[in-house]
């Protein structure tokens, strides 16, 4: 394995400061880059699909997650980056349950799944919540049928509040879901709007109170910070009432706007080079504060951008999985997986997806296998965004103390103050961990830091 300690620490300099919110993909969400996944790699995944599941350090299989994309909406936010459909019709939408049910089949058979049933279990989009509850029925008895859900210890389901109605909510519950996750991002109706979301804070309350009543297990809540036309008093304030819900958990990101949102077709058609949202100071300002009123109410920051009311209750199990390494199995279009160290991508638009599955073919778009060095990486970084790792833990598992691995980039977060230290943990300050995903800039290879955002 080659190791980052041979790289001469380049301390003394600042770390790179970019204040102004430019156009460019903030998040580090996986590694190496999305960039570097090929379609030329795709033989690799599909010969790993043949083998059996590789066995972790410790001699147990990997645990199996199962990811299912929905790509509907019902309208699309000028924020989002993601590949929605806001036009389908219902007979679409039923093709598309039907090619998701039809992947699924062709892996449940393959080595790779072995015996395995999902431990943990993820509906993300799009807006799951789309779907009417006979079309969700429809689909998860379906997935039920071809991978149980009797060993899944989380069942996350993301909704959009506009969607929900009483009796969706019911059925919603019903499936087995055990973490509903609201895409509230904004109390503010002005704000809502101003930034095309299709809800407003009347269905936010109406759908959080009925599903608190009818007893979803946990409830998580989304919120952004620095949308368009953020001010101090409106972020305050939705925080604020953020604490009122008492949610079990909440995630709060920070407004980034990647080239394929409708704000930068906006910035590009005014010729401008700066988003008309919060500069990034500013951002992480406000999310220390909502970290600060939470604490206050009693939650516990547990990453860098999440709050746990009782961390000994709420789990991100799917979270740890896919930082950690597990395989994730990934249906639908346009989604990630990681099967049997294999990193795949789905094709990323709706009828080259839609015809690759209907004609017997998994509708993988680019692969890439991480080398040993490069999943050391990646774990080691994902694993920083929870504040900080084990040591002991990084060196049984790789074979190299991670102090030695990566001194570089350790040495240079130590230099700029955000490098927190001591006994077993690695970890990172609360004022790094606010800004942590530009300083995993530092730990990538070279030839991976090519379009580094900050
Ligand atoms: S609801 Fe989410 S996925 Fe849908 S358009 Fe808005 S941000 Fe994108």
């Amino acid at each position: 394995m080659n190791t980052q300690a041979a790289a001469l620490p380049n301390v003394g300099q600042p770390p790179p400061l970019r204040h102004e919110t430019t156009a460019g993909n903030y998040f580090v969400a996986n590694y190496p880059p999305f960039a570097f996944w090929k379609p030329e790699f795709v033989p690799e995944f599909f010969e790993a699909l043949e083998r059996p599941p590789l066995p972790q350090a410790d001699a147990h299989t990997a645990p199996l997650g199962l990811y299912t994309h929905i790509p509907f909406c019902r309208k699309r936010c000028h924020f989002c980056y993601f590949k929605v459909y806001t036009d389908k019709d219902s007979s679409e939408v039923r093709g598309y349950l039907d090619a998701l049910l039809k992947e699924l089949t062709v892996y449940a058979h393959k080595p790779v799944i072995g015996r395995r049933k999902p431990k943990f279990i993820y509906f993300g989009g799009g807006t799951p919540s789309y779907l009417s509850p006979d079309q969700l029925r429809h689909l998860t008895d379906g997935m039920k049928h071809l991978l149980p859900w009797d060993e899944a210890e989380e069942v996350t389901f993301e909704a959009e509040p506009g969607t929900l109605t009483d009796h969706k909510l019911k059925a919603i519950r019903d499936l087995g879901i055990t973490r509903l996750s609201l895409g509230i991002e904004h109390f503010d109706d002005h704000i809502l709007e101003i930034n095309g979301r299709a809800h407003r804070s009347k269905e936010i309350a109406r759908a959080y109170a009925y599903a608190r009543e009818i007893g979803f297990p946990q409830i998580n809540i989304d919120l952004i910070a620095g949308m368009v036309e953020e001010t101090e008093d409106k972020w305050r304030e939705t925080v604020s009432r953020a604490v009122e819900l008492k949610p079990d958990s909440v995630t709060i990101y920070q407004m980034e706007v990647p080239y394929n949102t409708g704000i930068y077709q906006q910035m590009k058609a005014a010729g401008k080079l700066v988003a008309p949202v919060a500069d990034w100071e500013t951002k992480r300002r406000w999310v220390d504060y909502a970290y600060r009123e939470f604490e206050k109410a009693g939650y516990t920051v547990t990453s860098g951008t999440t709050v746990v009311r009782d961390p000994a209750k709420v789990k991100f199990i799917y979270r740890e999985g896919l930082f950690s390494g597990a395989d994730i199995l990934s249906i639908g279009v346009a989604s990630f997986g990681h099967l049997n160290g294999v990193h795949y991508q789905n094709h990323h638009e709706f009828l080259p997806y839609v015809t690759a599955v209907n004609s017997g073919r998994l509708p993988v778009y680019r692969a890439l296998t991480p080398t040993a060095e490069e999943r050391y990486i990646r774990e080691f970084m994902l694993g920083l965004k929870l504040w900080s790792v084990s040591a002991e833990h990084f060196t049984k598992k790789f074979g190299m103390d991670p102090r030695r691995q990566f001194a570089a980039p350790l040495a240079r977060l130590k230099e700029w103050g955000f490098l927190a230290d001591g006994g077993d943990r690695i970890g990172v300050t609360r004022e790094g961990l606010l800004q942590i995903d530009r300083l995993l800039h530092e730990f990538f290879k070279p030839e991976h830091n090519v379009g580094r955002y900050a």
